[in-house]
């Protein structure tokens, strides 16, 4: 896909977004998130859903866990407009409760649908709802700053999962905190061994005529 057709399919997907009733959120929310980035990046970040801020602005990770999401990625030497970044719900749940089982599932497709226009070679969760969709049945102490194949069910075809707690729960936790730049220092390599997989596995050679 050009850089133009990639933009023109995530934007439609993003006026569905807009737009979407498909959950009971949408009846609560000011404005949907679908999500935004470079559509050539090779890494997609995946929060839970938006916040205060994201709801009034229409964007992901622009309150306080977003400066630190900058952070990390700024300690790796990234800025948040070199990768992209969304969320498993597009609307903000109440009072920041947690997002339930069937509100996740009716959002899905979304998610989805991004993953299959961005084909990225990383997706980095943060947070365990996440998680929860590229790492099914992990926990989060343990699968923190791991990386795993991911199903190309999620949309991501050929892409390693690497899991990270969620930004929100690193400002509450100094030792969280510690651990997620210690986490995030480990994505650049992830990033190199996926480019690897990629090169080197199942990809069609047009037969010779
Ligand atoms: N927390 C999230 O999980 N996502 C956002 O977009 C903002 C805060
Ligand atoms: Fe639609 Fe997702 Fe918003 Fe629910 S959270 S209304 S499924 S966009």
């Amino acid at each position: 896909m050009t850089d133009s057709e990639r933009r023109k399919a995530l934007e439609t997907i993003a006026a569905e977004v807009r737009a979407c009733t498909n959950c009971r959120l949408h009846a609560t929310r000011t404005r949907a998130v679908p999500g935004e980035g470079d559509p050539q990046t090779e890494v997609v970040f995946v929060g839970e859903g938006p916040g205060f801020n994201e709801d009034r602005e229409g964007r992901p990770f622009i309150g306080r866990a977003g400066d630190l999401l900058v952070r990390l990625l700024a300690s790796i030497g990234w800025r948040r407009e070199d990768v992209f970044i969304t969320n498993v719900v597009k609307c903000r749940p109440p009072e920041n409760r947690d997002p339930q089982p069937d509100e996740i599932a009716a959002c899905a497709p979304y998610l989805r649908r991004q993953l299959e226009v961005l084909d990225p070679a990383v997706v980095v969760t943060l947070g365990r709802f996440s998680m929860g969709t590229f790492m099914p049945g992990a926990r989060i102490s343990q699968a923190h700053g791991t990386v795993r194949p991911v199903d190309p069910a999620t949309g991501a075809r050929a892409a390693l999962v690497f899991a990270m707690y969620h930004p929100a729960a690193a400002l509450r936790t100094p030792a969280i905190e510690r651990e997620s730049y210690a986490d995030i220092a480990a994505v650049p390599t992830a990033l190199i061994d996926s480019r690897q997989r990629r090169a080197t596995s199942a990809v069609p050679v047009a037969p010779a005529t």
